[in-house]
Parts: structure tokens; sequence; C-alpha cells
């Protein structure tokens, strides 16, 4: 089964709206053993959404489009494919009384705006839109099949789910197109595959992926149109390959966050943990709280970013900052040893550095990172010059120290 998906609003051409909606469509896709061939975005311009779906039809026979739904008039998505079908507009009393309903509920009287919404071409199937006002629409013509979505995520991914994958599943060959993904952090992506050497040729028919980011490299297996039985032993045989060749550098699966396997581990062995942070500002701190259920864990945090906060809160001896400065590894190990004594935590980390793009010199440059990791009051300490911006060093300091830990508790 190939499908083409056409995401229509200038929005996206102008890039202030990221095409998440394309992106999820193609995985749900994937998932039930489709193959997306080609992703294509359109602004709101009658010519462009006609060519569009004429060029995937003509190609696949089946297209699913997002956007352009809406009550107002640079929404015409309708209006193209109702021509291009040759399927008239009708108004649907049923589809109208709902939106007045929708609207009621609210409080509200419903826009005649909207009634725009209740139009609908000639023998299209309504996929019911009870999270929205703009119904889906699915239409059979001699051409092939057209699936129209909304354009805004949430209503999208509703019908999606609800309302076309359930259609799609019943044409679907019973093969699946499934993925696992090793996350790796700490290593080049060229360091990487030197250890990994040729594996592609052993892991056939699964194909390999490398793909760098910030928090690391993630290694993405995927077995393209296989049984599921036999895509998900491939995939986890595959997977354990990968591990035992990535080694050290592994961190976890899937989306699975460093945070949240620090957690893990430190539940399961009963250990506390708090953070002291300096450049990275409750970086650390915050991508830990936001794992449900991690208060069974962390106790909390000092953002010491001033030097006096240092000495006052986590008690580092003014000495260290004065002889070394405050990015330097004596400080760091004092606000991980200070900080797990304020909260009585048996594990800790601390953060200092300089994050730029001002501040750097000769022996500081921007970049330099001191952390240090605290377990059961034993401190170890390590430094980076972490590359890129701002942003960039601080997110790369606060994965970096997190697998420090990690790498020590489990
Ligand atoms: P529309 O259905 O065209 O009125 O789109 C409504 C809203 O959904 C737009 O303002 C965008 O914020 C959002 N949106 C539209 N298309 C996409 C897309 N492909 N990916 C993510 N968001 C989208
Ligand atoms: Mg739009």
């Amino acid at each position: 089964m190939d499908i083409e998906i056409l995401t229509i609003g200038t929005e996206l051409l102008l890039g202030f709206t990221i095409d998440t909606n394309g992106a999820e469509i193609a995985q749900a896709v994937a998932a039930i053993g489709g193959r997306v061939v080609r992703r294509t975005s359109v602004g709101d311009e009658p010519g462009a959404i006609e060519a569009g779906l004429n060029e995937a039809l003509a190609r696949t026979g089946l297209v699913i489009t997002t956007g352009g739904l809406g009550p107002t008039r640079d929404d015409i998505s309708k209006d193209v494919v109702a021509q291009l079908f040759e399927a008239p507009l009708e108004f649907q009393e049923e589809i109208w009384r709902r939106l007045v309903q929708r609207f009621e509920r609210m409080g509200r009287k419903a826009p005649e705006s909207n009634r725009s919404q209740a139009f609908v071409p000639r023998g299209a199937t309504v996929l019911n839109n009870q999270w929205g006002t703009a119904p889906g629409l699915w239409l059979e013509g001699p051409r092939g099949t057209a699936i129209l979505l909304p354009g805004v995520p949430s209503e999208m991914r509703q019908l999606l789910k609800h309302e076309v994958i359930p259609r799609l599943t019943a044409r679907a060959s019973g093969t699946v197109v499934r993925s696992a993904t090793i996350r790796t952090t700490g290593i080049a992506e060229s360091a990487l595959a030197q250890r990994l050497g040729n594996i592609e040729a052993e892991l056939a028919p699964l194909s390999l992926a490398y793909l760098p980011s910030l928090p690391g490299v993630d290694l993405r297996l995927t077995a393209w149109n296989l049984p599921p039985d036999e895509a998900d032993r491939r995939l986890s045989d595959g997977s354990r390959r990968l591990r035992e060749l990535a080694g050290e550098f592994v961190y976890g699966k899937g989306d699975e966050d460093l945070a949240a396997l620090v957690l893990d581990r430190a539940r399961s062995r009963k250990l506390k943990l708090a953070v002291a942070e300096s450049c990275t500002g409750g970086l650390v701190g915050g991508r830990i709280t936001a794992i449900p259920g991690s208060s069974d864990v962390f106790l909390g945090g000092i953002i010491a970013y001033e030097d006096q906060v240092k000495l006052r809160d986590l008690a580092v001896p003014a000495a260290s900052i004065a002889t070394h400065g405050a990015v330097s590894e004596e400080v760091a190990r004092a606000m991980a040893a200070g900080v797990a004594r304020q909260f009585g935590a048996e594990l800790a980390i601390a953060v200092t550095g300089i994050a730029g793009p001002d501040g750097g010199s000769e022996t500081k440059p921007v970049g330099l990172v001191w952390m240090a990791t605290s377990v059961d009051g034993a401190v170890e300490s390590f430094h980076y010059v972490f590359p890129g911006t701002r942003e960039e060093v601080r997110a790369r300091a606060s994965q970096w120290v997190l697998f420090q830990l990690l790498k020590r508790i489990r």
C-alpha cells in the first residue's frame, strides 16, 4: 500500500509552522505496513493544491491531506477536491446540527462562517470530528482515494487514530514497517560507526540509520514489509547486537530520556538525588522533574549562580573560588559534596561552566564546564569544552552529567 501525504497551508511554506502532521501520519502509516513514498507541502492556493493532489493520485492512487478545512476564506482544500472528483458540494444538515450543538455546549452561537464546514462533496464519507469543528472527509473516485484531515494537530491525530488508520489497516497487506531505536551519548557519529564496523551486512534485511542530535546519536533499525512477528524478532536481535557493540555509550531505547533512566536506577536502589547548578540554571532539575514520578527520588536543588550563593548555600570554601575560580574542578566537587550534605542525598550532581557567548578566556574558553557527581559521599569530577551556542553548551552539559551519574549507579 503506497501512500502520499500532502500537507496544505501557507504557514508551512513560510516555515512558521513545522509540518508535524506529515511526520505523525508517516509514522502511523508505516506502523500498519503502508509505504509513504512522498511528502509534499503546498500553500493555500487552488492551483498548487490541485497539482499536488493530481500528482499524488497519479503516482499512488492514495493521498492523505491535512489543512485547509477551516471556516475561513483561505481554507479551500474541500473545494479543490470537490472539483477534482467531480463531486459537487452539498449542505449536510446533520453536520451543521452537530456544529451548532458544539457551540451551544460552550455557551455560544455558531458563527455563520462555520456553515461552510457543513458542505461535503457528494458521495464522500464524513469522518466525524468530536475534537473540533472541521470534519474529515474520505473520497473514493476513479482516480483513487483522497483522505482530507484538518490541520490542527490534536484534531488530525484523533481522526487519524480513530477513523483513518482502522480503515487503512483493512487494506494493508499484513506486513508492517517497524523501527527500534537505541540511544547513545558521549560518542561522535563517526567514532560510533567505526565501533560498529560493517554491521549493516549482518543486520540485513533491517536497515540502520545514524541519527545524530544534541543529546547524542540514535541508532534506528527499521524492518520493512515483514510479517509483524518476524519484524519484532529481527528488531530485538538487531537491537541486542547494537547494544553489545556500542557498549557503555548506550543509555536507552526508543524515546527514553536519560533523566528517566537515572530516576529508574536511583529508585530501584532507593537512592535520593539533589542537584547544584550554576551555568545550567535548573536545566538538570527541569529534566528530572519533567519525568512523572520523579518525586520519590528527587529531593530538590540549588541554582547557585552567584558566587555568594555557592558559598552560603553549598558551603563551597571561599578559598576554592578565590584560588581556582568559580569554574573549576575544586568548586564543582565542593558543590556536589555541599548539595548532597544540605539535602541528605546519596546522589548529587553539580555543574559549573562558561556557557558563553562571552566570559571566556585563554585558559577557560567558552564551553568549558566542570561537572561532578557524588554517590554515597564519593565525588567524581570531569570537565569538557562543549562546542556550540549557549543553549547547546547547557544542553550538552546536562546530558553529559546525567550520563556520568547513570554510569555510576547502573
Ligand atoms: P487549517 O486546518 O488549515 O485551518 O490549520 C489550522 C492550524 O493547524 C494552523 O494554523 C496550523 O497552526 C496547524 N497546522 C496546519 N497544518 C499543519 C501541519 N502540517 N503540521 C502541524 N500543524 C499544522
Ligand atoms: Mg490553513
